[in-house]
């Protein structure tokens, strides 16, 4: 059976995220221990093949200053009997006395090819073996010789015990110039940490100034230095008196100089990429394109400019690194223009107790994720927006409408959009580029954007912060030539900065569609997501929770389609909260606010169940189930009766009728509060074509209350069922 609308008809899918706050008493959990983001200006030290200088030259330089550093040791070469140009264990042991890392860089310098996989292991415990010997640590750090790698070589690394491995420049930059990337935390697998810059005989102290001056913004600069001087290997050689040129550069500049071991506090060790060639492949297709990898947004004019840095500093928390990485300003733009308007975060205004939640667009900057970054290397804005709870200044929840949409084109399935990267989008293909868009900000707090695809279908969303909810509203609109269909959309709840709710679990989800829910640590306070036409609920292990809808094709526009008959009036419904309308219903409020969220076992799956409850709802006022199915009965029998509306079930069998009644059920318990949801069609979609005019809307509004006033529904109860139904009527009355 296909459905087919109006080419005006809007794919509309609807949303609710629930904040329920179901206050505790000096509830209070501590924040989950994250790596924090590295500072600018963070530089490590590295020092390969265990050469001579290291210990006569390089050592008393680094403890001048009091520098951190990681030395890379390996017994290949003529280590063995050439005492005179590579070290002693007794000094590589001193090394470590000293408070220096020392790590492993394979006994015989051999290169980690694919041919050599099977000789990596004996390589690194025969280095960990010597360590051993001379009262040095295992090292937890590895450096590739040569600079090669195979992925390969990853297992095998970790299973030794090894937490960082350092790479070279290459395969992005060319190992001739010494040249490389800033390693960056997320993106960059530990295990193929890259070097920024690898010294070479003929660099100048621009050179080097080049590779550390990448150490900003959340990156890191990783160097390499062989020998200095180096004898043995005159290709990496590097002078002491640059050496010390160099060193002198960092020390007054105020680096922050490391070894290669304290990067622990800037990696989530748990959650490494999952595709370790992630970002080395964004930065290759970066380099061949000629293009930045930066993904910032510069504030049109002072206005908005001082529109984001409030956002930013007041409700995100962003530091000025964040908010250079969000708006591509420079250090000393963005000092001036905080101070002009005094943006501190000490100047934030305070909430209101009782406003509605507050709901901002997203500024970039900043990562939304937790893990998986490099599968949103470059995460557009204009589809996310934040929501800020009551309970908390500081947490926020960024939520991703829509971050896919998926449709099939002519028997072909083609990702229409992405809020980011990994995957290539029709548009990718066609190597078309989609022009940054921003959310348009309304009066209210309310937020709206509209893109319109090459192929002229157009989606949005709107975005309306309400007391307790937030409701989301996105539609497609299909102006292509094509006929869409098998539509998914894919949107999410990202919890990365709302620690409380951030475990890497499932333990805290509840999935059970349309519901997306997660509870904070302490269990008092659940978010709720909600979508119609939820088809699947799912979590992904880095704290967020996402929803799939599914839809009905939608026609092109010559076909101007018939639409299958549903029962009139019906709307779909997200949850018991009357949230569904345009704009909720007087009560919906309360009812929220009076919400208490308790899971169950469900019996026959054995799975979790969510109920959400309150004793405030126009459902249980109405008297449950049994109440309102006794008063749908009622008014089904009244319209199929009337003259002017029987029309509309005329040439509908039994089963039709019966299937009908079960849908309004079920709308009207889920529209007054109840525990069942609806899972019929749109209104809209339901009732286009079918010809209702205004004048059979108030007959139908007459049977309703002739209906309830049959059951003595008492007058409030009666007016919220009403003003329930008369939201819906936009949508279903055609003029
Ligand atoms: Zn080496």
């Amino acid at each position: 059976m296909t459905n087919r609308f109006s080419p005006v008809a809007n794919m509309s899918v609807w949303a609710v995220l629930l904040m329920c706050v179901l206050w505790g008493e000096g509830v209070h959990s501590a924040r989950a221990q994250s790596p924090s983001a590295a500072p600018d200006k963070v530089v490590v030290l590295t020092f390969d093949d265990s050469v001579k200088s290291h210990f006569t030259v390089v050592r008393p330089i680094l403890k001048k200053y009091g520098f951190q550093a990681t030395f890379f040791i390996t017994e290949g070469f003529d280590f063995a009997d050439n005492k005179t140009d590579y070290m002693t264990w007794e000094e590589i042991a001193k090394l470590h006395q000293d408070g220096f890392e020392i790590g492993n860089h394979t006994r015989d310098h051999l290169a980690v090819t694919a041919e050599n996989l099977d000789r990596l292991e004996e390589q690194v415990r025969a280095i960990n073996a010597r360590c051993r010997e001379h009262g040095v640590p295992q090292p937890v750090s590895f450096a590739y010789p040569g600079n090669r790698f195979v992925l390969e070589a990853l297992p095998i690394l970790k299973k030794l015990g090894i937490q960082f491995a350092r790479r070279g420049g290459a395969p992005e930059y060319d190992y001739k110039t010494g040249g490389g990337s800033a390693y960056e935390p997320g993106f960059d697998h530990p295990l193929l940490i890259p070097t920024a810059g690898d010294a070479r005989p003929d660099w100048s102290l621009d050179d080097f100034i080049k590779a550390v001056s990448m150490a900003e913004l959340g990156s890191i600069a990783v160097l390499q230095f062989h020998g200095v001087p180096d004898r043995a290997h005159p290709w990496v050689h590097t002078a002491p008196e640059q050496f010390e040129a160099y060193m002198k550069y960092l020390a007054v500049n105020d680096y922050h100089v490391i070894a290669v071991r304290d990067l622990h506090k800037y990696i989530d060790a748990a959650r490494p990429p999952r595709d370790p060639m992630g970002v080395i492949k964004d930065r290759q297709q970066a380099l061949a394109k000629h293009r930045g990898r930066e993904n910032f947004r510069r504030p049109a004019d002072e206005k908005e400019l001082r529109y984001w840095l409030e956002n930013m500093v007041w409700r995100h928390g962003f530091s000025p690194a964040e908010i250079r990485q969000a708006t591509g300003l420079s250090r000393e733009e963005v000092g001036a223009a905080l101070k002009r308007w005094d943006i501190r975060r000490e100047t934030r205004p305070p909430r209101d107790e009782n406003a509605p939640l507050l709901v901002l667009p997203y500024p970039g900057g900043r990562h939304p994720r937790i893990g998986f970054l490099e599968g949103a290397i470059r995460p557009q804005r204009e589809t996310k927006f934040s929501v800020f709870p009551p309970w908390s200044s500081g947490e926020y929840f960024v939520v991703d409408v829509p971050e896919a949409i998926w449709v099939v084109i002519e028997n072909k399935r083609n990702l229409l959009y992405l809020a980011h990267t990994h995957i290539p989008t029709l548009w990718d293909k066609k190597g078309a580029s989609l022009e940054p868009l921003e959310w348009r900000r309304g009066a209210a707090g309310q937020l709206s954007i509209e893109r319109v695809l090459p192929n002229k279908v157009a989606f949005g969303a709107k975005i309306r912060p309400g007391q307790d909810a937030v409701y989301m509203e996105m539609w497609l609109k299909n102006g292509s030539s094509h006929m869409l269909s098998g539509m998914r959309v894919q949107n999410c709840v990202m919890l990365k900065a709302a620690p409380e709710f951030a475990a890497a679990t499932n333990e805290n989800k509840i999935l059970q569609p349309p519901y997306a829910a997660c509870k904070s640590t302490d269990g008092r306070r659940w978010v709720i997501t909600a979508w119609t036409n939820c088809q699947r609920a799912w979590a992904i292990r880095l704290a967020r929770v996402c929803t799939a809808t599914r839809n009905s094709p939608i026609a092109r526009p010559e076909k101007r389609g018939g639409c299958e008959v549903g029962f009139p009036f019906m709307r779909v419904t997200i949850s018991r909260r009357n949230c569904a309308a345009s704009t909720p219903p007087a009560g919906a409020t309360k009812a929220v606010s009076n919400c208490s969220i308790r899971e169950t076992k469900q019996n026959t799956h054995g799975g979790k169940k969510l109920m959400i409850e309150s004793n405030a709802t126009l459902y249980a006022r109405l008297g449950g189930y049994d109440a309102i199915a006794a008063v749908a009965d009622n008014l089904i029998s009244r319209l199929t009766a009337d003259a002017q509306l029987g029309r509309f079930w005329r040439h509908r069998g039994d089963d039709g009728l019966q299937r009908e009644k079960q849908l309004l059920i079920d709308f009207l318990c889920a529209s007054a509060g109840g525990p069942l949801f609806y899972t019929g069609r749109d209104m809209s979609m339901t009732h286009r074509g079918m010809g209702i005019s205004a004048d059979d809307w108030r007959i139908f509004i007459g049977h309703v209350r002739a209906t309830l006033e049959q059951f003595e529904v008492p007058a409030t109860e009666k007016e919220e069922v009403i003003g329930f139904i008369e939201t819906t009527k936009a949508e279903i009355v055609e003029e």
